[in-house]
């Protein structure tokens, strides 16, 4: 699978050059990735990033791309959030073979190799509190001080090690750490710790462990027990290079096969957040419906709004890889899902805010079948047939009482285009007892089938209709973005709760949709016109109530707010 956007003719990212260079000097002969995401919470959009960096590179050199659950911490982690991933991955576009992996697979070899580091006077166990740990740590100015249990001998460590492992000590009594260097001017290296005791149940290894081994000593081994040849990972880890390659290094001696890491800039979407602590904050307070709510960007989020795996992966392609830190405009996004939609999506009638209108010269038994196209650019997608009738709902916006001379829709006297049907026009409104309009009483020329005059006469204005006895009644939900600032995070005094946005969902329960709608699959896409686009919901339906999501609107209002039509 590749990416929508990469051709011959976009020059190679750093790592696709990196891989490229490994291949011709011939120390890989094809290259092995893999993403590997901690099944503590569902993907993100920065998370498609990575899958689409990792597996494009595999499919490009008709290699592979393993899926390795990184399951080194028990209490956040869970079955469901591995099937959420997978699900995820797939959707996507991408698939794995048969290089599924977990790192609590590799848990037995992962503490025979901690084993071997004791053997080797480069690791111990150690006694410090979390904070003395920290404390002893020192800073980026000053050096660290050495444990005081740094020096013990190997029998004891190796004594103290199994000890651990049996259940002997509480939770935070001791650890394993790397014997490296206190002094050393990168804080990764002075003495990390390697192994903490949990007594927590693992999802898959139940009750075997009470130790777990940390990410940065099981990463490097996973990789290479699996053979990657490179191990893409986001700028964060930078400074933990040089301990992912210590470890490789001390219990291994053929370079050759060594994995090899390289950090890429993570994307940072404006007007949201893309950490999973904040997303399952978002899902545990109620903010959003799930992890899967229209408005978050995880990928479940994005396909319940509606966006195709292919505007996803054409987004990554766009935003590219880089070293240098940015930050991505929600727009890029939209725009992406706009491009592949207006190509795709099938052009309907739905009326968001009905307005009855009864055409009173027009025939009460008669109902026509007009013809509609389902894409005017694209006269291959056809055409579909729409019942017309003597009551019609239009848009109430589409209508002004005391229209300024420019408003090109209905107005008393005025005349109009109900597309792909008649020019018609208003003679009167009808009002309730609170003077709100309830209805307006038009005049159709029966001369204008199609939507055209035959005397030629100009009529400006077109708008969208649907036929009250045969239209679908349904909910729809409008989407805006869910923080009101485009960095959540910025202010440190204050939680990015604070800034989310109590607009960011509108639910129309009243709209009024041309009938063929109820045929909806939740693979179809639709640009309601003039409205957006819009896919249907089945998750949120019920079985006499269907829910449509708006995906994108039509243009980028943010960009354009005060466009005028
Ligand atoms: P989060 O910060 O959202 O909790 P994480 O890095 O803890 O994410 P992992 O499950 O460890 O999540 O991530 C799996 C892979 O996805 C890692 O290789 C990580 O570097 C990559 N990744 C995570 N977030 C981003 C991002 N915003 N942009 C690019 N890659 C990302
Ligand atoms: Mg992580």
């Amino acid at each position: 699978m590749s990416t929508e956007k990469d051709s011959a003719s976009k020059p190679l990212d750093f790592i696709r050059q990196i891989v490229a260079n490994d291949l011709a000097s011939g120390k890989h002969s094809s290259p092995i990735t893999r993403f590997p995401p901690e099944p503590n919470g569902f993907l993100h959009i920065g998370h498609a990033k990575s899958i689409c960096l990792n597996f494009g590179i595999a499919a490009e050199n008709d290699s592979v791309c393993h899926l390795r659950f990184d399951d080194t911490n028990p209490c956040k982690e869970s079955t469901d959030y591995v099937e959420s991933i997978k699900r995820d991955v797939r959707w996507l576009g991408f698939d794995w073979g048969e290089h599924l992996y977990y790192a609590s697979d590799y848990f037995d070899q992962l503490y025979d190799y901690a084993v071997q580091l004791i053997k080797m006077g480069k690791a111990y166990v150690c006694h410090l509190s979390g904070d003395e740990i920290r404390e002893y740590r020192g800073t980026l100015t000053e050096p660290g001080r050495e444990s005081p249990y740094r020096n013990r001998s190997v029998e004891e460590n190796l004594d103290l090690f199994s000890r651990m492992r049996k259940g002997e000590f509480d939770e935070g009594a001791c650890v394993l750490r790397a014997k490296i260097d206190m002094g050393s001017p990168n804080i990764v290296l002075r003495d990390p710790v390697l192994y903490r005791i949990l007594k927590s149940r693992h999802h898959r290894t139940g009750d075997k462990w009470l130790i777990y081994p940390m990410y940065d000593f099981t990463h490097c081994l996973s990789d290479l027990q699996e053979a990657i040849t490179h191990s893409l990972c986001t700028l964060e880890f930078e400074n933990n290079r040089a301990l992912y390659d210590w470890v490789l290094d001390a219990l291994q001696t053929t370079n050759n096969t060594k994995p090899r890491q390289i950090e890429f800039a993570r994307l940072n979407v404006n007007y949201t957040v893309t950490s999973k602590r904040k997303l399952l904050q978002l899902v545990n307070e109620g903010h959003v419906s799930g992890w899967d709510d229209p408005r978050m960007l995880t990928i479940s989020g994005l396909r319940r709004r509606g966006y195709t795996p292919a505007a996803i992966r054409d987004f990554c392609a766009t935003v590219g890889i880089g070293r240098r830190e940015s930050w991505i405009d929600m727009g890029v996004l939209e725009n992406t899902a706009r491009d592949d939609l207006n190509l795709h999506a099938r052009r309907v009638f739905g009326v968001l805010d009905p307005l009855k209108v009864v055409l009173t010269n027009y025939p009460e038994a008669l109902t026509e079948e007009l013809i509609a196209q389902n894409h005017p650019q694209n006269p291959e997608m056809g055409e579909r047939i729409l019942p017309f009738s003597r009551e019609i709902y239009i848009e109430r916006s589409d209508f002004m009482e005391d229209a300024p001379k420019k408003f090109f829709r209905l107005s008393v006297g005025r005349e109009v285009r109900l597309r792909y049907a008649y020019l018609i026009t208003c003679q009167e409104v009808v009002k309730d007892a609170q003077g709100r309009i309830v209805e307006l009483r038009c005049t159709y020329d029966p001369a204008t089938k199609g939507g055209s005059a035959p005397d030629g006469r100009k009529v400006k204005g077109a708008i969208h209709w649907v036929s009250v006895p045969h239209a679908l009644r349904a909910e729809v939900r409008l989407y805006d973005r869910l923080f009101t600032v485009e960095d959540p995070d910025a202010d440190k005094e204050r939680s990015f709760m604070d800034f989310l946005n109590p607009a960011s969902l509108s639910i129309l329960g009243n709209c009024m949709l041309e009938p063929g709608l109820a045929e909806a699959d939740p693979d179809d896409r639709f640009q309601f016109e003039r409205q957006g686009y819009f896919c249907f919901d089945p998750a949120a339906s019920g079985p006499d109530a269907p829910v449509f999501n708006r995906i994108v609107t039509l243009r980028d209002s943010w960009a354009k707010l005060n466009e005028a039509e």
